[in-house]
């Protein structure tokens, strides 16, 4: 990007009332055979023009054709079995009830391919797509087949790298890969998890990043956040390692988050996606809210490399508050930049 501060979402936003439940997670879809396939890519384009009209610079999908940010990609894939469930926890902090994995793990056909050329084609803005990460992927996940975190772990990212070429050759600018199990799970993200997330971003000529964020604002989320603490250190076990990673772009959480600032300076030299929203509130920050945490975070990266945007997917908000945000993070965005041009 040659523009400086370009906005950008984590990923998800709200689907309008008529395509699923608004404000639910994996919120059951409401048209049904063509009527859905069609409504799906009639969300993505008003999702894209809330998103011109918002002026933010990186757009994407919202994720408008998927049910669940994890969930939606492993259900084209062989191997898992989603009729046979079994009660796990989730990033150590809720129970769920999660397919298994019965057999090999292979990716047939494209998943998320003609989604994207369909977004390319309307848009000339460069556009950002979001894969879940290998280590998120096997979280959400009963292993009954290769009964080991990390050789799944492996299978996946090499199915995610077939992915990810493809969105590459259908014009998207930066695959992201969403890895909250990076906040969790320390010592197997330094064995083996940036090692998996390299190997999805293998050989790819497109930008890269790794979205690593407290999650949604659930209630989930909500209780655990409470158990952290008044000083949030989890990014300070990851980044050393991150930094010496192949990924370009670390996207975080910083907006009225317990997240030391400094702690940025561990990935000096990535471009940092700076969360300037706060996705757990329906709370619309002000301009000047959002132009304050991203001055804070440029004591720890340079101005060319900060890209303003959100703590985390907005699709648990109201489709109203989610645009009241992105107009606050354009205009907060705005505000920095001409200070910075002023100089
Ligand atoms: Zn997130």
């Amino acid at each position: 990007m040659k523009k400086l501060l370009p906005t950008s979402t984590a990923g998800s936003l709200p689907k309008p009332s008529w395509l699923a439940q608004p404000e639910t997670l994996w919120s059951p879809w409401k048209p049904e055979g063509q009527d859905l396939v069609d409504g799906k890519l009639d969300a993505l384009r008003l999702c894209l023009d809330d998103q011109l009209k918002a002026g933010i610079d990186i757009v994407s999908d919202g994720e408008q054709t998927r049910q669940h940010f994890v969930t939606t990609f492993i259900e084209h894939l062989d191997g898992v079995d989603f009729a046979k469930r079994e009660i796990m926890k989730i990033r150590n902090r809720y129970e769920a009830s999660v397919p298994s994995v019965v057999g090999e793990v292979a990716r047939r056909k494209p998943v998320f391919v003609d989604d994207a050329k369909f977004l390319r084609q309307q848009t000339s803005q460069p556009i950002k797509w979001a894969l879940p990460g290998p280590m998120t992927m096997i979280d959400t996940l009963y292993d009954g087949h290769y009964k080991s975190r990390e050789k799944l772990a492996w299978e996946f990212a090499k199915i995610l790298n077939q992915e990810a070429k493809e969105l590459e050759a259908a014009g998207v600018d930066i695959i992201q890969f969403d890895e909250p199990a990076f906040n969790v799970f320390f010592d197997e993200v330094n064995d083996w998890g940036i090692a998996a997330l390299e190997r999805a971003a293998e050989g790819l000529k497109c930008e890269t990043a790794v979205h690593i964020c407290y999650g949604y604002g659930i209630k989930a989320n909500t209780d655990w956040k409470k158990t952290l603490g008044t000083e949030w250190r989890q990014y300070e076990e990851v980044f050393p390692k991150l930094q010496k990673s192949s990924i370009d772009i670390v996207s975080l959480e910083c907006q009225n988050s317990h997240v030391p600032m400094e702690l940025i300076e561990l990935i000096r030299g990535k471009k940092v996606m700076v969360g300037a929203i706060d996705v757990a509130t329906n709370t619309i920050e002000t301009p000047e809210e959002v132009a304050e945490t991203l001055r804070k975070a440029l004591q720890f990266v340079d101005a060319d490399k900060l890209y303003p945007c959100t703590n985390c997917g907005m699709t648990p908000l109201s489709r109203r508050v989610a645009n009241g945000k992105l107009n606050a993070l354009s205009a907060g965005a705005e505000i920095v930049r001409r200070e910075l041009l002023a100089k």
